[in-house]
């Protein structure tokens, strides 16, 4: 058998026309896709009709990015409730199903469409950036049953790179071991905590992961990446890993590249960082859930709703691709609270005390003093070390730069804190 590793998998686009649009073409081109995907929806499919409707809006009212604000945001929990009342899709399709190719069904239930030409461009992209070339023989351990991601999105963007793929599915970790000795299989498509699972069994059984297997490059999703697990297992294999994000209901809406830069965001997707509140769009630089447009005629997802959360940075990535990029998945909309009036969510009460080696657990309460917002940051610290008045400063500091708000220290003793409590802890009631 013949050896594939190409030798560079660091340059070049996969879409170079697209990838490297300036700003203000980018928007053009976007606002372009937008018109026409709101004219074909609301033409297509009726509960895009419905939703405009109950807006009081018609498809000419819709001619930018900026003008999707008035689009009312469709959010997971409205999917499932309309395709329980109207099954299969809640009447999102936009073609007839007998032009389907499956249907796939997600937990919830939810009921995706599998269109007969895949035609999704961001996954593809992501795998591109992340380092897959042609040639590449790669296992796909993502579930090929019922959901749409290892078969529809990740089998078909694989092709997409001339890449051959192994649908292995999820499990059975021994034989997924042997197969990737035997046929060389240059990348991994899966979770990274799987391939942690593939790394270690494979240990076990005497392999020297370098020697006697060849992966050079891994697609990652659908798990949270710990920076310190990427580098064990980039360090262990000698490969690159990177990690794309999205929903099974929208598709990729995120891919990094191999400057590990954040997560570019596809062409083939509109994404907003709104107040979750409002639904109101809110800058670079600012914290809100993602909510994301698709350009996909089958299944024409218009402000969809992740509930997750994120930044976004329009700032260069040296590795020449001009898309804005999501900072990093910072939490769930449903974990933030409001104090003096700026989001909180657990992904900075984890970032400020990341910061801090010496703190063993940590948990934010809120209160209300005398129509005042107050934040307390409780900590326990590591072997019950006695609390020091510069730690606390440091860490008043670190919350003032990393939530923007200000919040007190309070060093509580060992066992203080109950084990699984709630990270943010509002008490204030509203009476
Ligand atoms: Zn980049």
């Amino acid at each position: 058998m013949t050896r594939h590793d190409p030798a560079d998998r660091a340059s070049g686009f996969l879409k170079k026309n697209l990838e490297t649009l300036p700003h203000k073409k980018r928007v053009d081109y976007l606002n372009q896709k937008l018109r026409g995907i709101i004219q074909y929806a609301y033409k297509n499919s009726i509960a895009f009709k419905n939703k405009m409707q109950s807006a009081g809006l018609k498809p000419k009212d819709i001619q930018t990015i900026k003008d999707l604000e008035k689009v009312p945001i469709t959010k997971k929990a409205d999917l499932v409730e309309l395709q329980k009342k109207n099954p299969p899709f809640g009447g999102f399709e936009g073609v007839p199903i007998s032009e389907l190719k499956r249907i796939y069904v997600s937990p919830g239930p939810i009921c995706e469409p599998g269109e007969m030409e895949y035609n999704e461009l961001g996954w593809a992209q992501g795998m591109y950036a992340g380092g897959f070339r042609p040639g590449d023989i790669a296992i796909n351990t993502f579930s090929y049953h019922m959901v749409p991601f290892a078969l529809h999105m990740v089998d078909n963007s694989l092709l997409r790179n001339g890449c051959v793929v192994i649908p292995t599915g999820v499990g059975n970790t021994e034989q997924q071991v042997n197969i990737l000795k035997t046929l060389k299989a240059t990348g991994f498509c899966g979770t990274p905590s799987f391939l942690l699972n593939i790394a270690e069994k494979a240990e076990e059984m005497g392999f020297d992961l370098k020697k006697d297997l060849n992966l050079k490059v891994g697609f990652v999703a659908a798990e949270m990446l710990p920076e310190s697990l990427r580098s064990k297992l980039e360090e262990k294999f000698g490969m690159v890993m990177r990690q794309s994000y999205g929903t099974a209901d929208i598709g990729c809406l995120g891919y990094e590249c191999l400057k590990k830069n954040g997560m570019h965001i596809p062409d083939d997707k509109i994404v907003e960082i709104v107040d979750p509140d409002t639904g109101k769009q809110l800058g670079p630089g600012k914290t809100g859930e993602i909510v994301a447009t698709s350009f996909n005629k089958v299944y024409p997802m218009i402000r969809f709703g992740t509930g997750d959360l994120s930044i976004v940075t329009e700032t260069p990535c040296p590795c020449g691709r001009t898309s804005p990029r999501l900072i990093k998945i910072l939490g769930r909309v449903d974990q933030v609270t409001k104090v003096r009036g700026l989001f909180v969510h657990p992904g900075q009460v984890d970032e400020v005390a990341s910061r801090y080696p010496q703190i063993e657990k940590y948990q934010v309460v809120v209160t209300r003093k005398e129509h005042r917002d107050e934040m307390t940051f409780r900590i326990e610290l590591k072997g019950n070390l006695p609390p020091a008045e510069e730690l606390k400063e440091g860490i008043e500091k670190g919350i003032r730069e990393v939530m923007k708000v200000r919040g007190d220290v309070k060093f509580v003793p060992g066992g203080t804190i109950p084990e699984g409590a709630r990270k943010i802890d509002d008490q204030r009631s509203w009476e």
